[in-house]
């Protein structure tokens, strides 16, 4: 522990954002990084707790999060930096947008508020960049063996890095045209930089993973014309199909998926140029987003940063309360309001709300109907949602984007083409060493677990790299085995 009274002596102090007057009018990160020695302060924070339950129940990639805190207390940087990158593949992303499920779980968060763990571990990584520590970890030796990862995204980045470390050639493919799935298509770049995602490929590419974009493996590439030249393949194509709204009216102008409208924006600032008939714009539009999360609030900070007229965003659920849900205890995630920094910026939110109709005019969408919702537990203790009468209201929205979660993987020839199988919501299932139905293809991320959160698919991609690795194993001892017999009986 850096400093026994440290969680006495400092109150919490997170990082903050640029004033949101200044920074709705520009693209760049709105957080701040802490200076050294608020840093200082709330690494002093972390009480050493005994059993910490942030590394061993919070953070899905069990980082030594206790250890770091002291290491940043002392100023040993390096040592800080050497740890974290034991557990954590890409800490400058999580280290940016991870919920922090760690903090959650902070002892101190029992009856203060948990040690700021995200911004000490981005802190780090960032120290550790700046001080020229992140040099090309290329391996010792090369194995013959190839593998291709399907999809660049989180998952499939952390499956190529760890498998060309230890030696294996990977290929990753991807059908857009840079690397990095979500993290560069969907997460805005007021909350992630893309130049973080661009150093990161540059060091895994210096380290010998090879990068081919542009091709959408089952229509340019087949995935029997894969499994021929390569010894594993490890799909990680994420689980982007949207929810759609069963409403009337949903076939209208002017109603897409958050996806589309948050894709188009990252390619714009990408220097990609949109054709004007498919251009998707907020400025001078009443904006409605339809779901209450983070996708929904991502839509919200990029509409206002266009330049919308006002924004919307509705949410069947009921508002969660300001503090930890008792239907949460502690170490559990808590369940409670979040106010995201696009919330800070602009825009109004409603609860309860169910959409009913989208309403046109000359067949573009103008307004929304909707009504007001209550919910009750019903008796097997599941939710159950009436509609309050006489609530039904209208809206204004000349641009509605549909924000409400992704059902499971995009239909693709990939998974029909050769059967992988599937369960009941479409997820790819795979056994405990992350294989799927079909031999040699494994699976990681969103795909084979629903769609969830970058550090979760980071960890997912470690352990399918370890399953990979244990099955090229066992095939070369295998092969060895058969040769040596072969040898003997000649
Ligand atoms: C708008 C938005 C904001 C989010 N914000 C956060 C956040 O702040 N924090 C957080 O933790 N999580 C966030 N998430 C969730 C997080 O981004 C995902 O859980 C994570 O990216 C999943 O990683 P993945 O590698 O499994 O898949 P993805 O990131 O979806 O990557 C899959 C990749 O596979 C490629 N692909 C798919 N099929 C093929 C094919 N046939 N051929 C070639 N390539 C293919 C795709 O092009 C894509 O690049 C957000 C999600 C969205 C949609
Ligand atoms: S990756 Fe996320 S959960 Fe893990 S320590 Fe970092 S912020 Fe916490």
């Amino acid at each position: 522990m850096g400093k026994p009274t440290g969680f006495l002596d400092y109150q919490r102090k997170d990082p903050g954002y640029r004033p949101g007057t200044e920074r709705i009018h520009d693209w760049r990160a709105v957080e701040r990084m802490p200076s050294a020695e608020d840093l200082r302060e709330q690494a002093a924070r972390c009480m050493d707790c005994g059993i910490p339950f942030c590394h061993g129940c919070g953070c899905p990639l069990a980082n030594i999060i206790p250890e770091w805190n002291d290491m940043v207390y002392r100023g040993k940087w390096r040592e800080a930096l050497d740890l974290l990158l034991q557990t954590n593949p890409f800490p400058e992303f999580t280290g940016r947008i991870c919920p922090a499920l760690c903090e959650g779980s902070c002892v101190l968060g029992l009856n203060r508020d948990a040690v700021t763990i995200r911004a000490i571990e981005l802190a780090i990584i960032e120290r550790g960049f700046a001080e020229g520590w992140m040099t090309p970890q290329s391996p010792a030796e090369r194995r013959e063996e190839r593998v291709a990862v399907i999809g660049s995204g989180p998952a499939g980045l952390a499956v190529a890095q760890a498998l060309n470390r230890r030696g294996f050639l990977v290929t990753v493919f991807d059908a857009a045209r840079k690397p990095g799935g979500i993290l560069r298509y969907g997460i805005p770049e007021f909350k992630l930089e893309k130049s973080v995602i661009a150093r990161r490929v540059g060091l895994m590419e210096a380290e010998g993973v090879h990068f081919e974009n542009g091709v959408v493996v089952g229509e340019d590439v087949s995935l029997k014309y894969l499994r021929d030249r390569y010894d594993a393949i490890c799909l990680a194509g994420g689980a982007r199909e949207p929810r759609d709204l069963q409403v009337p009216g949903r076939d209208l102008k002017g109603i897409y998926f958050a996806m589309d409208f948050l894709r188009q924006q990252n390619r714009r600032l990408d220097g990609e140029t949109i054709p004007a008939g498919e251009e998707i714009l907020a400025k001078g539009k009443r904006v409605v987003v339809i779901g209450g999360g983070d996708t929904g609030a991502d839509c919200l900070g990029t509409s206002l940063r266009q330049g919308a007229t006002d924004v919307l965003q509705v949410e069947i659920m009921p508002e969660p309360p300001p503090t930890r849900s008792p239907s949460t205890p502690w170490p559990a995630w808590p369940l409670m309001r979040r106010d995201s920094s696009s919330h800070k910026e602009g825009g109004t939110r409603r609860w309860n709300v169910s959409p009913r109709e989208l309403i046109g005019k000359d067949g573009h969408v103008v307004a929304l109907r909707a009504v007001e919702v209550a919910w009750k537990t019903g008796p097997d203790g599941r939710p159950i949602m009436e509609e309050r009468p006489n609530s039904a209201f209208e809206v204004p929205a000349n641009l509605v984007l549909l924000a409400m979660g992704f059902t499971g993987p995009r239909k693709s020839r990939i998974l029909s083409d050769i059967g992988v199988a599937r369960d009941n919501r479409g997820n790819v299932t795979k056994d405990a060493n992350n294989m799927t139905s079909v031999p040699g293809v494994f699976a990681a991320g969103d795909m084979a677990r629903g769609a969830s959160l970058v550090v979760r698919a980071m960890a997912d991609g470690l352990a399918t790299a370890s399953g990979i690795e244990r099955y090229l194993d066992s095939i070369k001892s295998t092969c060895t085995s058969l040769k040596a017999d072969a040898d003997s009986a000649v």
